[in-house]
């Protein structure tokens, strides 16, 4: 069943151990730090509650019959995944895809390792029972996972075993009869403050002796132990709304986790001491596609928002005719244009496995996300160099329109035809917000890495595409000449 905003907030009123400026926050929907995200993530859960949308962001429970949110979707073919998109875009619009990593993001992934769970199965069946159940019980429950999946940056120059602790990386401290302890740290849990459950598991490759380390569980929030420390919140250090638009509201917070002797009950353990399944849970499963399928959907919002700012700030300056801004907005459109239509080809180029699963075009999705590391910080550039120094030349906060003078002198000097001071300022302290200030800033970082170190999804895009496709043109072309000189068009 699907929850309101409200069930979601009064859900996060459990023992969670937040730490944020040296400070133990009890209840993160009233702290400043995560109040403006945990209303962002309100009213997406109840944009999905909503009778009125039941039919498009909801399915029926096969267990319950009840409407659960379409994101927990195992979907079957290309019209699931066409349903799936159309839910998670409204969803993304909630928050003009700014928020990575709400509730709709992991649940692409525990639905990609419920419809394949007998690649835990490998383990022991126990393991595959698990998965299902748990994906069954926060689809039914509407939770909100967040995950852990990369350990923390100490020494990338060793694994795992042979750091100075063997327990600095999250991991299996403890075997008991019911269940496992675990020990160390992982990062980069966003949202996991204002979320319900935190996967943790490993994503980056494990050597011969991380056993410990290769594991897949899901942990309460508010287990005892499981300690969560955020960056500095934006939000907080915001001066207001209309002074930091997105800052305010947006900023889902990212955190170091802390595993400090933290129990999990066997029936949370996905994966236990194996790193062939730790390694298969994200290639042999679709969970890796569907996941990065709906961080997608989100970034092509994030991509039309950016674009329109971009249209509308030219338009106000009185640039937006002149044939070098025409370009720049062009350029903007192209790439909005070409992440949405690489989501639709997933979708048209999606495989079913032996288990009638579809996942989404490997080749497409890999694409998008091997491309947009490097293009995201190039169109932030390109959009501030269309509004110069206008998003600068502004009241320092909107406490500045409480003074009479200031008043007046920037009704006078700042603004534009049709566009009053207040309106002016409002528009250029948005795109501010999303080109310039650290919330920006942390977007940039946030797009570069989400899907991990650049370096390594460019080198899995090598691995993915299909270069017989390729290596057959090159020996057709090669055919077709020789030293002599003969030419032939060669038949493909
Ligand atoms: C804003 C933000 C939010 C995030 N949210 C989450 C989240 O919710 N959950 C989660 O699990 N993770 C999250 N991450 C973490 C993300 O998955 C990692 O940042 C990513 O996997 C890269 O790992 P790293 O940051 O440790 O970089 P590293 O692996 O340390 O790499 C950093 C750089 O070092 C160089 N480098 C490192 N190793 C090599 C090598 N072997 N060969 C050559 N060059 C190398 C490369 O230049 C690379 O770009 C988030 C990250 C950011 C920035």
């Amino acid at each position: 069943m699907t929850r309101s905003g409200k069930d979601y907030v009064e859900g996060l009123r459990d023992n969670r151990r937040v730490f944020v400026d040296g400070e133990y926050v009890s209840d993160v929907a009233a702290h400043p730090a995560f109040k403006g995200a945990v209303e962002s993530i309100a009213r997406v859960y109840d944009l999905a509650h909503d009778p009125a949308n039941a039919a498009e962001m909801t399915f029926p429970s096969p267990t319950t019959g009840a409407p659960v949110n379409l994101s927990y979707l195992i979907p079957r073919g290309e019209d699931d995944l066409r349903r799936r998109r159309v839910a998670l875009r409204k969803t993304a619009e909630a928050t003009f895809g700014l928020m990575g990593r709400g509730p709709e993001h992991v649940a692409g992934f525990l639905a990609g390792w419920a419809g394949r769970s007998d690649v835990f199965a490998a383990g022991e069946q126990r393991f595959a029972d698990n998965v299902t159940k748990f994906y069954e019980y926060v689809r039914d429950n509407d939770l909100y996972c967040s995950y852990a999946i990369v350990p923390p940056q100490i020494d990338r120059s060793k694994p795992a075993h042979q750091q100075a602790d063997p327990h600095l990386y999250a991991g299996v401290k403890e075997e008991r009869e019911d269940g496992i302890v675990v020990a160390g740290a992982q990062m980069l849990g966003t949202g996991a403050a204002i979320s319900d459950y935190l996967v943790l598991s490993c994503i980056v490759p494990l050597q011969p002796g991380d056993e410990d380390q290769a594991i897949s569980v899901a942990v309460p929030i508010g287990a005892e132990g499981l300690k969560i420390y955020s960056r500095r919140s934006y939000a907080e250090a915001a001066t207001s709304v209309y002074d930091y638009p997105l800052a305010t509201r947006f900023d889902e917070t990212d955190s170091l986790i802390v595993f400090d002797d933290v129990f999990v009950p066997w029936d949370k353990v996905f994966v236990f001491r194996d790193r062939q399944i730790t390694s298969d849970q994200w290639s042999r499963t679709p969970a890796h596609l569907l996941g990065n399928n709906q961080a997608q959907i989100r970034f092509s919002v994030k991509l039309d928002l950016l674009a329109g700012l971009a249209l509308r700030v030219a338009r106000m300056n009185g640039s937006d005719k002149f044939p070098p801004v025409r370009g720049v907005l062009g350029e903007l459109a192209a790439h909005a244009a070409m992440v949405s239509g690489l989501v639709y080809a997933q979708e048209q180029n999606c495989e079913l496995d032996e288990k009638g699963v579809a996942w989404p075009g490997r080749e497409e999705c890999y694409a998008t996300m091997t491309l947009q590391s490097d293009f995201y910080p190039k169109l932030l550039h390109l959009v501030r160099d269309l509004v110069g120094g206008g998003v600068i030349q502004l009241p320092s906060s909107a406490a500045d329109f409480e003074n009479p003078e200031a008043r007046a002198d920037f009704e006078r000097y700042v603004q534009s035809p049709g566009h009053p001071t207040i309106e002016r300022v409002k528009l250029l302290k948005l795109v501010w917000d999303l080109v310039g200030s650290e919330f920006a800033s942390r977007h940039q970082q946030y797009e570069m890495f989400y899907a991990g170190a650049p370096f390594l999804v460019k080198s899995r895009m090598s691995q993915i595409y299909d270069f017989a496709r390729a290596e057959a043109l090159v020996d057709g072309a090669l055919a077709g000449y020789d030293l002599g000189g003969r030419t032939e068009t060669v038949q493909a």
